[in-house]
C-alpha cells in the first residue's frame, strides 16, 4: 500500500484549516467579482442605452452569463477537490483558479487582514491536492527537484549550485541526505539560488513534473509561473528566518519521489 501524505496523516480527503481559507477566499472572489461587474454595468448603463436602447440588456445578458460560468468553474473546482476525483474538466479549472483568481484572492485577503503568506500556503496546500488527485506516474528521466540554496548551511562553500554531488554531506545541512534519495531513484536535481534561476530550468528542461522545495512566495508564484506542468510544493521551515539554514520534512520529499516516480520495469 502507498504511504500516505505525512501532511495528511488522518485521511486523504480530509480538508484543512489552511484548505478553508482558500476555498472561503475563492467564493468570496467570485461574490466580489459579481458585485463589480454589476457595477460596471450599472454605471455604463445610460451610455449603453444612447448607443442602442436594446444594448444595456445585451451586455447584461452576457455579463450575467459569465458571472454563472466562473461560479459554474468553482462549483466543479471544489466538487473535485472534495471528491478527490479527477475530471476531464479539471485542466480548464485548475487554470481558472491558478492564473486568474489566485492573484485576485490575494488581493480580497488583503480586506480581510489575512497574511498573504497564509493564502499562499493554503495555495500551495490546493495545489498539491489537485496535483494528487490528478496521480502523477512520471519516468525519473521526467520530473525534476528543485531546491532552495537557503537549505545548505550558511557557512558551506561548496558550489552546490552547480552540481549537488559537490556536496561532501558532512551533516551541517540536509543537502547530504537529500543525494542518496536523488541516487536511489536517478533524478535530477537542481539547487537555485531564486525564483528567476528555478524558472530558467524548468524552461530548459520542460519536465513532465516537477517537485519542489521553497518557502510559500517563491512556491506559489513557482507553480502559476510552471501552470501546465504539475508542481508539487513541499514548504520548507524558517527557525533562523528567512532565506537561511531553512529545512524541509525528509518524509515529504521520500512521499513525494515514491508516489509520483514510476520506475521502469527491470
Ligand atoms: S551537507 Fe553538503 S551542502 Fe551541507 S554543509 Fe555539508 S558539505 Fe555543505
Amino acid at each position: 500500500m502507498a504511504a500516505r501524505d505525512p501532511i495528511c496523516q488522518t485521511k486523504d480527503l480530509t480538508m484543512q484549516k489552511q484548505e478553508w481559507v482558500f476555498i472561503f477566499l475563492l467564493v468570496f472572489c467570485w461574490v466580489c467579482l459579481s458585485i463589480g461587474i454589476f457595477f460596471f454595468w450599472r454605471l455604463t448603463f445610460l451610455g449603453l442605452q444612447q448607443i442602442h436602447p436594446i444594448l444595456p440588456r445585451l451586455i447584461g445578458i452576457i455579463l450575467a452569463g459569465f458571472i454563472l460560468l466562473v461560479g459554474l468553474g468553482i462549483a466543479l473546482f471544489l466538487r473535485i477537490l472534495i471528491l478527490g476525483k479527477d475530471s476531464w474538466y479539471s485542466y480548464p479549472l485548475r487554470r481558472l483558479v491558478t492564473r486568474y483568481l489566485f492573484p485576485l484572492m490575494v488581493i480580497v485577503g488583503r480586506l480581510f487582514r489575512i497574511q498573504e503568506e497564509r493564502i499562499q500556503q493554503s495555495f500551495v496546500i490546493i495545489n498539491n491536492r489537485m496535483v494528487k488527485i490528478k496521480g502523477l506516474s512520471v519516468h525519473p528521466d521526467r520530473i525534476i527537484i528543485l531546491l532552495p540554496q537557503c537549505l545548505q548551511n550558511d557557512d558551506c562553500k561548496m558550489r552546490i549550485t552547480k552540481d549537488i554531488r559537490c556536496c561532501k554531506k558532512c551533516g551541517k545541512c540536509q543537502i547530504g541526505e537529500i543525494i542518496p534519495l536523488l541516487d536511489k531513484y536517478n533524478i535530477m536535481c537542481w539547487v537555485a539560488t531564486g525564483g528567476t534561476l528555478a524558472r530558467k530550468y524548468i524552461a530548459e528542461y520542460r519536465p513532465d513534473a516537477v517537485i519542489a522545495i521553497a518557502c510559500p512566495r517563491d512556491l506559489s508564484s513557482g507553480i502559476i509561473d510552471c501552470f501546465p506542468i504539475p508542481v508539487y510544493g513541499i514548504l520548507n521551515q524558517r527557525p533562523e528566518g528567512p532565506c537561511v539554514n531553512t529545512l524541509v520534512d525528509m518524509d515529504r520529499i521520500s512521499w513525494a519521489i515514491q508516489n509520483f516516480v514510476s520506475l521502469p520495469k527491470q
